[in-house]
């Protein structure tokens, strides 16, 4: 098969659209469609400064590549990569040290904060206070909610007007149907007004990979050198997500094209709810002095439950 561009051969055919690119032509593709979100959704300012959420993963990796390489063209904007280490054993150190290697081959500044300094225990400690507590919730709760907390009060400390995450298309997808199955439809558009959203003590958080499926962005990154780890996080398996993440893919075989369904819908229903929705009131948590809209920010209600603080 040829490339549809240049005529080289192929290594990439897309199902839905039935485009068919070499390796260059398919590589420049992804960075158009993050170039082109970015555009789209007004996601950075020329003068930002960003702080890349970086786990250590291949789609954090590839988007470390990607806006690193987009940023040079706005000297006035800066970039700093952050790693989160959780404290997940046998698990975080393999992305932590493949973070560390990619930020100094891209060229970008690193800086990792861990739960164990800034919170005073691992992950690995607070699912276990949890399960002697007998309490009801994941690991990937307490993971996700403090792991945005962290990464809100450091880069606020580092001066970031905007944080980047590398959720993908897949990823997107899950979120949704997660959210729809819990039946938590303010969550649903919390979603969307996490996008340049202006609530004082709150760094707006943007995705420019959440168009690419992750299937390219595995390809983009075997094809840019990037090491893959294969080892999953212990608790990934016993998630929600990870059901949905299953039956997803099983339905994108069967039916290409679903996973963009099911974001491209979510995001036009959830624009026009967003313009009838009451503004939400934020205070700021009486323990941490987070932003929130109850008494309690959810990291420090979480804490609490644990007797932590
Ligand atoms: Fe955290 Fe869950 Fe992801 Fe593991 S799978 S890193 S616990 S969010
Ligand atoms: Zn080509
Ligand atoms: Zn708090």
């Amino acid at each position: 098969m040829q490339c549809n561009k240049c005529g080289n051969i192929a290594v990439y055919f897309n199902k839905i659209s039935g485009v068919a690119l070499c390796k260059k032509c398919f590589m420049k593709s992804i960075e158009e469609k993050v170039r082109w979100t970015i555009g789209k959704y007004g996601l950075f300012e020329w003068n930002d400064h960003i702080l890349l959420a970086v786990s250590g993963g291949k789609d954090s990796l590839v988007m470390m590549k990607i806006i690193a390489e987009i940023e040079r063209e706005f000297p006035q904007s800066t970039l700093i990569a952050v790693t989160i280490d959780e404290g997940i054993k046998n698990y975080r150190e393999i992305g932590l040290k493949l973070a560390k290697k990619y930020a100094e081959k891209f060229g970008v500044e690193h800086e990792i904060y861990s739960f164990k300094k800034f919170y005073g225990y691992s992950l690995s400690e607070i699912v276990e206070k949890a399960y002697e507590k007998k309490l009801p919730h994941h690991p990937c709760t307490y993971c996700g909610v403090l792991r945005r907390k962290l990464l809100n009060v450091k880069g606020k400390e580092l001066g970031a007007t905007k944080i980047a995450t590398a959720h993908n298309l897949d990823d997107e997808a899950q979120t949704i149907l997660m959210n729809i199955l819990r039946g938590d439809v303010e969550r649903l558009i919390r979603l969307l007004r996490a996008e340049n959203t202006k609530i004082p003590g709150f760094i707006p958080r943007v995705k420019p990979m959440q168009l690419i499926p992750e299937s390219e962005l595995a390809l983009y990154a075997y094809y840019s050198n990037i090491e893959l780890y294969s080892v999953d996080c212990p608790y990934s398996h016993t998630s929600l997500r990870d059901e949905i993440r299953r039956f997803l893919n099983i339905f994108e075989k069967k039916h290409p094209g679903a996973k963009y369904s099911i974001y491209s819908s979510f995001r036009k229903i959830s624009q026009k709810l967003a313009k009838n929705m009451v503004e939400i009131e934020f205070k700021r948590c009486k323990y941490c002095g987070e932003p929130t809209t109850r008494e309690l920010c959810r990291a420090c209600e979480l804490l609490e439950q644990l007797g932590l603080i």
